[in-house]
Protein backbone atom coordinates (compact mmCIF):
# COMPACT_ATOMS: atom_id res chain seq x y z
CA UNK A 1 0.00 0.00 0.00
CA UNK A 2 1.30 3.50 -0.80
CA UNK A 3 -0.17 6.45 0.52
CA UNK A 4 0.33 9.34 -1.88
CA UNK A 5 -0.14 13.26 -0.82
CA UNK A 6 0.41 14.89 -4.12
CA UNK A 7 -2.61 14.94 -6.72
CA UNK A 8 0.11 14.52 -10.09
CA UNK A 9 1.68 11.59 -8.29
CA UNK A 10 -1.63 9.42 -7.45
CA UNK A 11 -2.86 10.93 -11.11
CA UNK A 12 0.46 9.29 -12.61
CA UNK A 13 0.15 5.85 -10.86
CA UNK A 14 -3.67 5.34 -11.59
CA UNK A 15 -2.87 6.61 -15.33
CA UNK A 16 -0.47 3.28 -15.36
CA UNK A 17 -3.12 1.49 -13.27
CA UNK A 18 -5.96 2.20 -16.29
CA UNK A 19 -3.42 1.17 -19.04
CA UNK A 20 -3.51 -2.61 -17.41
CA UNK A 21 -7.25 -2.67 -17.67
CA UNK A 22 -7.78 -2.25 -13.80
CA UNK A 23 -10.60 -1.10 -12.32
CA UNK A 24 -10.92 1.61 -9.69
CA UNK A 25 -12.41 2.05 -6.57
CA UNK A 26 -12.59 5.24 -4.69
CA UNK A 27 -13.40 5.52 -1.01
CA UNK A 28 -14.36 9.15 -0.23
CA UNK A 29 -13.59 9.95 3.81
CA UNK A 30 -12.41 12.10 6.23
CA UNK A 31 -10.17 9.94 8.30
CA UNK A 32 -10.94 8.50 11.85
CA UNK A 33 -12.09 5.42 10.61
CA UNK A 34 -14.05 3.38 12.07
CA UNK A 35 -16.30 -0.26 10.81
CA UNK A 36 -18.88 2.07 9.42
CA UNK A 37 -15.46 2.98 6.91
CA UNK A 38 -13.98 -0.12 6.81
CA UNK A 39 -17.65 -1.97 5.43
CA UNK A 40 -17.42 0.75 2.21
CA UNK A 41 -13.58 -0.53 1.59
CA UNK A 42 -14.27 -4.54 1.78
CA UNK A 43 -16.93 -3.83 -0.57
CA UNK A 44 -15.10 -1.55 -3.05
CA UNK A 45 -12.12 -4.57 -2.19
CA UNK A 46 -14.36 -7.56 -3.49
CA UNK A 47 -15.41 -5.83 -6.35
CA UNK A 48 -12.92 -3.91 -7.67
CA UNK A 49 -8.91 -4.72 -8.83
CA UNK A 50 -7.69 -1.11 -7.16
CA UNK A 51 -8.76 0.35 -4.25
CA UNK A 52 -8.29 3.96 -3.34
CA UNK A 53 -9.01 5.57 0.02
CA UNK A 54 -8.73 9.12 0.28
CA UNK A 55 -8.38 10.80 3.35
CA UNK A 56 -9.21 14.24 3.46
CA UNK A 57 -11.06 16.76 6.17
CA UNK A 58 -12.55 18.94 3.78
CA UNK A 59 -12.73 22.37 5.13
CA UNK A 60 -15.32 23.83 2.53
CA UNK A 61 -18.05 21.71 3.86
CA UNK A 62 -17.21 23.03 7.59
CA UNK A 63 -19.41 26.39 8.60
CA UNK A 64 -17.49 28.94 10.39
CA UNK A 65 -19.00 27.38 14.06
CA UNK A 66 -18.62 23.50 13.43
CA UNK A 67 -15.47 21.13 14.11
CA UNK A 68 -13.14 21.80 12.08
CA UNK A 69 -10.11 22.31 14.49
CA UNK A 70 -10.92 19.43 16.37
CA UNK A 71 -12.42 17.20 14.05
CA UNK A 72 -10.44 13.96 15.17
CA UNK A 73 -7.57 12.84 13.26
CA UNK A 74 -5.45 10.27 13.23
CA UNK A 75 -3.28 9.42 10.16
CA UNK A 76 -1.09 6.86 11.53
CA UNK A 77 -3.92 4.42 12.30
CA UNK A 78 -6.04 4.98 9.55
CA UNK A 79 -2.74 4.14 7.38
CA UNK A 80 -2.84 0.36 9.05
CA UNK A 81 -6.40 0.21 8.74
CA UNK A 82 -5.98 0.50 5.50
CA UNK A 83 -3.11 -2.00 5.24
CA UNK A 84 -5.09 -4.44 6.97
CA UNK A 85 -8.27 -3.88 4.58
CA UNK A 86 -5.59 -4.50 1.46
CA UNK A 87 -6.46 -0.62 0.49
CA UNK A 88 -3.84 0.19 -2.73
CA UNK A 89 -3.45 3.51 -2.31
CA UNK A 90 -4.25 6.28 0.44
CA UNK A 91 -4.85 9.94 -1.21
CA UNK A 92 -4.46 12.15 1.60
CA UNK A 93 -3.64 15.80 0.61
CA UNK A 94 -3.06 18.47 2.27
CA UNK A 95 -6.03 21.66 2.07
CA UNK A 96 -3.07 23.38 0.11
CA UNK A 97 -3.03 20.56 -2.55
CA UNK A 98 -6.64 20.93 -2.93
CA UNK A 99 -7.71 24.40 -2.63
CA UNK A 100 -4.64 27.12 -3.98
CA UNK A 101 -4.52 30.41 -3.04
CA UNK A 102 -6.80 31.79 -5.35
CA UNK A 103 -9.47 28.60 -5.25
CA UNK A 104 -12.70 30.26 -6.90
CA UNK A 105 -14.62 27.44 -8.46
CA UNK A 106 -17.34 25.58 -6.81
CA UNK A 107 -20.37 23.38 -7.65
CA UNK A 108 -23.93 23.95 -6.19
CA UNK A 109 -27.42 22.50 -7.58
CA UNK A 110 -30.42 24.52 -7.91
CA UNK A 111 -32.49 21.61 -6.78
CA UNK A 112 -34.50 21.66 -3.37
CA UNK A 113 -32.57 18.29 -2.63
CA UNK A 114 -29.60 20.77 -0.67
CA UNK A 115 -31.99 23.18 0.95
CA UNK A 116 -33.60 20.61 3.59
CA UNK A 117 -32.27 18.48 6.65
CA UNK A 118 -28.36 19.08 7.03
CA UNK A 119 -28.58 21.81 4.06
CA UNK A 120 -30.87 23.83 5.64
CA UNK A 121 -28.98 24.19 8.87
CA UNK A 122 -25.49 23.76 7.52
CA UNK A 123 -25.05 26.68 5.16
CA UNK A 124 -22.99 25.59 2.62
CA UNK A 125 -22.75 22.70 3.39
CA UNK A 126 -23.37 20.48 0.39
CA UNK A 127 -21.68 23.07 -1.85
CA UNK A 128 -18.27 22.02 -0.29
CA UNK A 129 -19.26 18.35 -0.44
CA UNK A 130 -19.69 18.27 -4.26
CA UNK A 131 -17.39 20.44 -4.79
CA UNK A 132 -14.38 18.38 -3.18
CA UNK A 133 -16.18 15.02 -4.24
CA UNK A 134 -16.38 16.56 -7.92
CA UNK A 135 -12.41 17.48 -7.62
CA UNK A 136 -12.02 13.53 -6.62
CA UNK A 137 -13.80 12.31 -9.25
CA UNK A 138 -11.56 14.21 -11.95
CA UNK A 139 -8.37 13.39 -9.78
CA UNK A 140 -8.95 9.85 -8.84
CA UNK A 141 -11.54 9.07 -12.22
CA UNK A 142 -13.00 5.86 -10.64
CA UNK A 143 -15.05 3.20 -12.13
CA UNK A 144 -17.12 2.85 -8.34
CA UNK A 145 -17.45 5.45 -5.66
CA UNK A 146 -18.57 3.89 -2.62
CA UNK A 147 -21.14 6.32 -0.01
CA UNK A 148 -22.68 4.97 3.21
CA UNK A 149 -26.50 5.49 4.15
CA UNK A 150 -25.19 6.84 7.09
CA UNK A 151 -25.30 10.43 5.16
CA UNK A 152 -28.36 9.53 3.34
CA UNK A 153 -28.87 13.43 1.94
CA UNK A 154 -24.97 13.25 0.92
CA UNK A 155 -25.86 9.86 -0.92
CA UNK A 156 -28.71 11.40 -2.75
CA UNK A 157 -27.15 14.82 -3.24
CA UNK A 158 -23.94 13.10 -5.20
CA UNK A 159 -26.02 10.60 -7.21
CA UNK A 160 -28.21 13.06 -8.32
CA UNK A 161 -24.92 15.26 -9.02
CA UNK A 162 -23.32 12.35 -11.13
CA UNK A 163 -26.68 12.13 -13.56
CA UNK A 164 -27.12 15.66 -13.98
CA UNK A 165 -23.37 16.56 -14.92
CA UNK A 166 -22.76 12.87 -16.71
CA UNK A 167 -19.92 12.19 -14.67
CA UNK A 168 -18.95 8.58 -15.27
CA UNK A 169 -18.52 6.98 -12.20
CA UNK A 170 -20.75 4.78 -10.74
CA UNK A 171 -22.13 5.69 -7.49
CA UNK A 172 -22.71 2.59 -4.74
CA UNK A 173 -24.44 3.28 -1.24
CA UNK A 174 -23.88 1.08 1.44
CA UNK A 175 -26.16 0.09 4.79
CA UNK A 176 -25.39 1.85 8.03
CA UNK A 177 -22.73 0.13 10.20
CA UNK A 178 -24.04 0.51 14.30
CA UNK A 179 -22.13 -0.44 17.36
CA UNK A 180 -23.78 -3.66 19.08
CA UNK A 181 -26.52 -1.24 20.98
CA UNK A 182 -27.64 0.36 17.60
CA UNK A 183 -25.88 3.83 17.40
CA UNK A 184 -24.73 5.04 14.44
CA UNK A 185 -20.90 4.80 14.00
CA UNK A 186 -19.35 8.55 13.44
CA UNK A 187 -16.53 9.64 13.94
CA UNK A 188 -17.88 12.21 16.20
CA UNK A 189 -18.83 9.50 18.47
CA UNK A 190 -15.61 9.60 20.26
CA UNK A 191 -16.97 13.61 21.58
CA UNK A 192 -19.34 11.90 23.66
CA UNK A 193 -19.41 11.37 27.38
CA UNK A 194 -20.16 8.05 28.50
CA UNK A 195 -23.35 9.52 29.39
CA UNK A 196 -24.61 10.77 26.25
CA UNK A 197 -23.16 8.00 24.65
CA UNK A 198 -26.39 6.69 26.29
CA UNK A 199 -28.59 8.96 26.00
CA UNK A 200 -27.72 9.11 22.88
CA UNK A 201 -29.27 5.66 22.28
CA UNK A 202 -32.37 7.10 21.95
CA UNK A 203 -31.75 8.19 18.22
CA UNK A 204 -31.70 5.32 16.78
CA UNK A 205 -34.40 3.56 19.02
CA UNK A 206 -37.25 5.85 18.18
CA UNK A 207 -36.52 5.85 14.90
CA UNK A 208 -37.19 1.37 14.57
CA UNK A 209 -39.89 2.43 16.55
CA UNK A 210 -41.44 4.63 14.46
CA UNK A 211 -40.58 2.08 11.45
CA UNK A 212 -42.64 -0.62 14.01
CA UNK A 213 -45.84 2.11 13.77
CA UNK A 214 -45.53 2.80 10.07
CA UNK A 215 -45.41 -1.12 9.44
CA UNK A 216 -48.27 -1.78 11.78
CA UNK A 217 -50.36 0.69 9.68
CA UNK A 218 -49.95 3.98 11.52
CA UNK A 219 -49.63 7.02 7.82
CA UNK A 220 -50.19 9.73 9.56
CA UNK A 221 -46.61 11.64 9.37
CA UNK A 222 -47.61 14.36 11.82
CA UNK A 223 -48.30 11.79 14.61
CA UNK A 224 -45.27 9.33 13.89
CA UNK A 225 -42.33 12.64 14.05
CA UNK A 226 -44.36 13.78 17.09
CA UNK A 227 -43.50 10.60 18.58
CA UNK A 228 -39.88 10.96 17.66
CA UNK A 229 -39.74 14.29 19.38
CA UNK A 230 -40.93 13.66 22.57
CA UNK A 231 -38.69 10.47 23.01
CA UNK A 232 -35.73 12.65 22.11
CA UNK A 233 -37.40 15.43 24.31
CA UNK A 234 -36.79 13.38 26.97
CA UNK A 235 -33.04 14.05 27.58
CA UNK A 236 -33.37 17.12 28.59
CA UNK A 237 -30.06 18.87 27.35
CA UNK A 238 -30.57 17.29 23.76
CA UNK A 239 -31.05 19.89 20.85
CA UNK A 240 -32.83 18.69 17.88
CA UNK A 241 -31.86 20.13 14.73
CA UNK A 242 -34.40 18.24 12.35
CA UNK A 243 -37.05 15.35 12.65
CA UNK A 244 -38.17 14.96 8.94
CA UNK A 245 -40.26 11.78 7.22
CA UNK A 246 -39.67 12.52 3.19
CA UNK A 247 -39.73 10.44 0.24
CA UNK A 248 -37.16 8.01 0.36
CA UNK A 249 -35.90 8.28 -3.09
CA UNK A 250 -36.78 12.09 -4.61
CA UNK A 251 -36.56 13.62 -0.46
CA UNK A 252 -39.22 15.62 -1.28
CA UNK A 253 -42.01 16.25 1.11
CA UNK A 254 -44.79 13.85 1.79
CA UNK A 255 -48.49 14.65 2.91
CA UNK A 256 -48.96 10.80 4.09
CA UNK A 257 -47.09 7.57 4.54
CA UNK A 258 -47.89 5.80 1.34
CA UNK A 259 -44.92 4.92 -0.35
CA UNK A 260 -40.75 4.22 0.85
CA UNK A 261 -40.38 6.78 3.38
CA UNK A 262 -37.03 8.16 4.96
CA UNK A 263 -37.11 9.39 8.41
CA UNK A 264 -34.20 11.15 9.16
CA UNK A 265 -32.96 13.06 12.18
CA UNK A 266 -30.04 15.81 13.13
CA UNK A 267 -29.61 16.35 17.34
CA UNK A 268 -26.99 17.60 19.38
CA UNK A 269 -25.96 15.34 22.16
CA UNK A 270 -23.66 17.18 24.50
CA UNK A 271 -20.94 18.60 21.73
CA UNK A 272 -22.05 16.75 19.13
CA UNK A 273 -24.39 16.46 16.40
CA UNK A 274 -25.43 13.25 15.78
CA UNK A 275 -27.37 12.26 12.41
CA UNK A 276 -29.56 9.09 12.37
CA UNK A 277 -32.03 7.57 9.55
CA UNK A 278 -34.36 4.67 8.93
CA UNK A 279 -35.99 3.59 5.49
CA UNK A 280 -39.03 2.44 5.55
CA UNK A 281 -40.86 0.25 2.54
CA UNK A 282 -44.67 1.45 2.04
P1 LIG B 1 -16.86 10.65 6.72
O1 LIG B 1 -15.44 10.26 7.02
O2 LIG B 1 -17.69 10.84 7.95
O3 LIG B 1 -16.96 11.76 5.72
O4 LIG B 1 -17.51 9.39 6.02
C1 LIG B 1 -16.95 8.84 4.85
C2 LIG B 1 -17.92 7.84 4.27
O5 LIG B 1 -18.18 6.80 5.22
C3 LIG B 1 -19.28 8.47 3.91
O6 LIG B 1 -19.73 7.92 2.68
C4 LIG B 1 -20.14 8.04 5.06
O7 LIG B 1 -21.51 7.95 4.72
C5 LIG B 1 -19.59 6.67 5.37
N1 LIG B 1 -19.93 6.30 6.74
C6 LIG B 1 -19.64 6.99 7.88
N2 LIG B 1 -20.18 6.37 8.95
C7 LIG B 1 -20.81 5.27 8.48
C8 LIG B 1 -21.57 4.22 9.09
N3 LIG B 1 -21.79 4.18 10.39
N4 LIG B 1 -22.09 3.25 8.28
C9 LIG B 1 -21.88 3.29 6.94
N5 LIG B 1 -21.19 4.26 6.31
C10 LIG B 1 -20.66 5.22 7.07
Amino acid sequence: MKRIEKINEIRNILDLERKANHSIALVPTMGFLHEGHLSLIKEARQNNDIVVVSIFVNPTQFGPNEDLETYPRDINRDVNLCEQEGVDYIFNPSVEEMYGEDYATYVITESDITNKLCGASREGHFKGVMSVVTKLFNIIGPDKAYFGRKDYQQVAVIKKMVRDLNIPVEIIDCPIVRESDGLAMSSRNTYLTPKERKDALVLNRSLKEAKERILKGEKNKDVIREEILDKINEIPYSEIDYVEILDATTLENIETIDRDVVIALAVKIGKPRLIDNIVVEG
